[in-house]
């Protein structure tokens, strides 16, 4: 049944999101900052606590393991130096006592890990300061998409002031806070925000040049040579590019282009592959938002692709609301309030389901706002056909 396919791919796993590139294209100049701000660790000296934010995809994490790795081969030729890091993603991590655990068990053994429950803070801290000092040296902790600690943020607070509170003595602490959210920074108590953010770098989208270099680069390693239509490339750069700027949305689509390829058993991956490719990703990613939404989430994404079908957005959110009652009342849902729709037309924009676009009516309007959909109608229309609350509602 089966047998090893050896028309397209070489590597596959080169597109896979956990691999690691060898060197990261386009973005030198953040890599410089970050280098020059790791150079107290190489003199041996107290680190500087680092952030690092931007949106997904948009080499956050890669630059951060790539500088790091370089950081401990370097390190190797110095004697005095011993470097530990510890990379922990916060993503399942929704408080400062997860995080702390975490942090504990990662510098254990195995059977010495303490659970997730049942110990005062205060202690789990006391025994987080425990084991750095036991390690020793410098111990760099990486806080990667830190954001989702939310606003049990104590750890921010605590970490970074550990020496300077008396609590460590050999080991020299430095953090690396990653973030997706913007907001975030802002949203840190002054005194966090001042020690964990003491060096920043903003990483920015790639626009399609940038994805184009990536991409080029990676296809060497994952495709058969002469494989991709000259088009391909530029095309799935073009897409992501225009979309969020992201090297994983670029890599992904690449990926999927050639997987359609391989599935239909044509020799080469061709611009329709990537056209498919990208109805068939980003239906996957609206049915994947679409799980997380509310009945009154869905009935507001249904309200606006209605409007759509009618060629009648972009539009304000009173309009939106007034077609939201309309089809809750329909489908027999008691309609929310107009503030809890705005909710969560904010929510379906920050997904990337809607763009929300901004008009200026200088003195006489002020600014307001409207909505419309940022992704396919027909690819929304047939992701809600699927919501089990929606049955029997057509658009
Ligand atoms: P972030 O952490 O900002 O969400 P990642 O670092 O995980 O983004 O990058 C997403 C994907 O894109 C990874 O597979 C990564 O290897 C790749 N990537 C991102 N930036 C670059 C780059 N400048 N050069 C090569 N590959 C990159
Ligand atoms: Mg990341």
């Amino acid at each position: 049944m089966f047998e090893r396919d050896e028309t397209i791919f070489t590597d596959e796993d080169v597109l896979r999101e956990d691999y690691q590139p060898a060197k990261l294209e386009e973005r030198d100049e953040e890599l410089e900052s970050f280098k020059a701000y790791l150079q107290p660790v190489i003199n041996g000296k107290q680190p500087r606590n680092i952030f690092l934010y931007g949106k997904t995809g948009v080499g956050k994490t890669a630059a951060t393991r790539y500088l790091l790795d370089h950081l401990k081969t370097d390190a190797k030729q110095y004697e005095d130096l011993s470097i530990t890091s510890i990379y922990c993603n916060c993503e399942d991590l929704t408080s400062s006592y997860q995080v702390a655990v975490e942090l504990v068990n990662r510098l254990r053994s195995p059977e010495d890990r303490i659970s997730t429950t049942g110990y005062p803070l205060n202690e789990v801290y006391a025994k987080l300061y425990d084991e750095i000092e036991a390690v020793g040296g410098t111990v760099l902790i990486i806080l990667d998409e830190v954001d989702q600690i939310g606003t049990n943020d104590s750890i921010l607070y605590q970490l970074p002031r550990a020496r300077a509170n008396g609590y460590l003595d050999q080991a020299k602490i430095g953090i690396i806070g990653i973030s997706n959210d913007f907001k975030f920074r802002d949203s840190l108590d002054p005194r966090v925000e001042d020690t964990l953010c003491e060096r920043e770098i903003h990483f920015s989208p790639y626009d399609a040049t940038d994805l184009q270099a990536i991409l080029t680069r990676r296809a060497e390693l994952a495709f058969h040579p002469d494989v991709l239509n000259s088009e391909v490339i530029p095309l799935c750069a073009a897409f992501a590019a225009q979309d969020r700027g992201s090297a994983r949305q670029a890599l992904d689509l690449l990926f999927e282009s050639g997987d359609l390829a391989r599935r239909n058993n044509t020799e080469r991956v061709a611009e329709d592959d990537v056209r498919e490719a990208r109805r068939q990703l980003e239906k996957r990613q609206i049915e994947q938002s679409l799980v997380d939404l509310t009945t009154h989430g869905h009935l507001t994404l249904f309200a606006v692709a209605f409007r759509a079908k009618m060629d009648k957005t972009p539009a304000r959110k009173d309009a939106i609301y007034t077609q939201y009652q309309s089809i809750a009342d329909h489908l027999e849902h008691d309609p929310l309030s107009d503030r809890s729709v705005h909710a969560h037309l904010n929510e379906l924009t920050m997904l990337g389901i809607l763009d929300r676009l901004e008009f200026n009516e200088g003195r006489a309007g002020g600014i307001y706002y409207k909505y419309r959909l940022s992704v396919d109608l027909d690819t929304v229309q047939s992701a809600l056909a699927e919501v089990p609350t929606l049955e029997g509602a057509n658009i």
